[in-house]
């Protein structure tokens, strides 16, 4: 017979987990020593029951080519996440952890993604189901999902992918855009400036 599992949420950080039966026995994020474990102990969830508890994932465009994803009421440590969008396709930066079919097709809208990518250990939220929810270009037909980027050097422990991870370390070099820069102490994600009447200048590679 076949064993029910779920996809669980810690509650505090809003990262995700591989499904199982049963949830981890500690969220390895909050167990780190630069987040923390409530002093009510371990919670955990999942998206049908955020969806049941009336979240939502909304998007607000911040410029052209830059939208910032918010969920509502606030989930883990309440961080946005941020979709830079290029003629290739998009860059999901620290998603958070919680998605919904509306955000999905947001991103769809506008050309899907190549890629997700985070600033901190603690804001993968649920970038496993954006990756299922957008096959890699390379990898049509096959059940897989697009790669995410990791800051190569960071300790912390990498949340799955169905499309894989890639380690980046040396800037301006990333696994999409070539203008997309990091640091060990503060990765960041850049792109050229739209200028008054030029069109954006995207150098995307992958
Ligand atoms: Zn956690």
């Amino acid at each position: 017979m076949a064993v029910s599992t779920t996809a669980w949420i810690c509650r505090t950080c809003g990262n995700r987990y591989p499904p199982a039966a049963v949830p981890p026995s500690a969220c390895v994020i909050c167990a780190e020593e630069r987040q923390y474990v409530p002093a009510t102990g371990q919670e955990w969830t999942n998206l049908a029951a955020l969806a049941a508890e009336g979240h939502t994932a909304t998007w607000t465009e911040l410029e052209p080519g830059l939208s910032e994803l918010a969920v509502r009421p606030s989930l883990g440590i309440g961080h946005r996440g941020l979709l830079v969008t290029t003629p290739r396709g998009g860059i999901l930066w620290d998603p958070p952890g919680y998605l919904d079919d509306e955000s999905v097709e947001y991103v769809r809208e506008r050309g899907g993604l190549l890629g997700i990518a985070r600033s901190h250990p603690h804001l993968c939220g649920v970038q496993d189901e954006w990756s299922a929810r957008f096959p890699g270009p390379t990898d049509a037909g096959r059940p897989c999902g697009c790669r995410v980027g990791t800051p190569a050097g960071c300790s912390a422990p990498t949340m799955p992918s169905p499309g894989g991870t890639t380690a980046w370390s040396s800037r301006p070099v990333s696994p999409w855009c070539g203008r997309a820069a990091t640091s060990p102490a503060a990765p960041c994600c850049t792109w050229p400036t739209r200028r008054r009447g030029a069109a954006p200048s995207w150098s995307v590679t992958r």
